[in-house]
């Protein structure tokens, strides 16, 4: 175990996890962050337009700033894998894929959900330069270009309408021979002109230099191998949150997200959880950010309380009368 406890650890340096490093820090704590990159998905998107006080930033962008605020604020980093936690009354030990141990009297958990790979050959140098996971944030920049929309369900076909309109060309590539979409949806889609559905086909390969420009496409089946020029390739193949090494430590749903309240609380003392990982409706950057304040404001409150000091959070706050 490396060095005396922290106040505060971290997992997950997307928008939830840099938003709750900020605020522990602030508020005095000593924090580390434990994770496997910055930004998460946000880092993914070439622009955020729709996070409010910012007309347009690059997520890279977006989150450099953040990770700079809680720096500036006094949080740690350590970059790793957490793959398990155990806790006793008063600590947890997290334990990571690098071999390493950080003890905390606090965990926030802000892992996020992790979209799921095409898992083929050139994937990991190409995302984000290309090789897009959110058609909602990149569609807008596909004017006159080719792209293609990795997937079958509605997501995927939502994807490609929402791309058609802009693109020259817009390739939807599907393992099976029938798309899981709606079919009020696919009719709209079989119907645009300068949509191609390559049915019972997957993608072997993604090709390119600083970005995607080219896929190597198979049949799903045996037979031979095809090359097709694109700009841009969307994977529309849903989203996962990947929680099995939680297992035993706090309730999860059956989706497998963190289960909270609406202070970011877990089942589990002293652990707390934000953003898309948890079970919260909606997942955008945004309110990933702000349930990470929750979760920061609720693990200072906890650990006030447990040192049996006044757990005060604002001046300003409404006082009973
Ligand atoms: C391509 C794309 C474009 C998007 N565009 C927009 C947009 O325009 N506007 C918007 O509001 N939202 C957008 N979103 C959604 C938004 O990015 C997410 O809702 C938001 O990033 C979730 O934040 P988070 O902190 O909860 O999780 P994430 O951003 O997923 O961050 C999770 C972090 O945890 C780390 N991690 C994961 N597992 C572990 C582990 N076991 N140990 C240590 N670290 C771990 C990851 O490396 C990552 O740093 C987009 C998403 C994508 C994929």
């Amino acid at each position: 175990m490396e060095g005396a406890p922290f106040d505060v650890l971290v997992i997950g340096a997307g928008p939830a996890g840099l938003a709750a490093a900020m605020f522990t820090a602030r508020r005095g704590l000593r924090t580390c962050v434990l994770s496997k990159d910055i930004g998460g998905q946000a880092a993914l998107t070439d622009t955020i337009e729709n996070y409010p006080g910012i007309a347009s930033v690059s997520g890279r962008s977006l989150v450099e700033t953040m990770r700079g605020q809680a720096t500036r604020d006094g949080a740690d980093w350590q970059f790793g894998e957490a793959i398990s936690i155990v806790s006793d009354a008063s600590l947890h030990l997290v334990r990571t894929a690098e071999g390493t141990t950080i003890a905390a009297r606090t965990i926030i958990l802000a892992f996020g959900l992790t979209p799921n790979d095409l898992d083929c050959l050139g994937e990991a140098p190409l995302r984000g330069r290309g090789l897009y996971y959110s058609a909602v944030a990149d569609a807008p920049m596909q004017d006159g270009k080719t792209v293609a929309v990795v997937g079958g369900g509605n997501a995927a076909v939502t994807a490609a309408l929402e791309l058609a309109p802009r693109a020259a060309r817009v390739y939807c590539i599907h393992r099976r021979e029938e798309f899981r979409a709606e079919q009020v949806l696919l009719d709209r889609l079989l119907a645009l002109p300068n949509v191609v559905c390559c049915r019972s086909t997957v993608v072997a390969e993604v090709r390119g230099d600083d970005r995607v420009r080219e896929l190597v496409l198979a049949p799903a089946t045996d037979g031979a191998s095809r090359v097709l020029a694109v700009d841009s390739v969307f994977v529309q193949i849903g989203y996962s949150a990947k929680t099995n090494w939680l297992d035993g430590v706090v309730a999860r749903n059956a989706r497998r997200e963190v289960m909270i309240d609406r202070d970011c609380q877990t089942n589990a003392p002293g652990i707390f959880a934000a953003g898309d990982i948890t079970d919260i409706s909606y997942k955008q950057a945004v309110i990933s950010a702000g349930e990470g304040v929750k979760a920061a404001l609720q693990a200072f409150k906890y650990l006030q309380t447990q040192a049996g000091r006044p757990a005060v959070m604002f001046d300003w706050e409404v006082k009973t009368v």
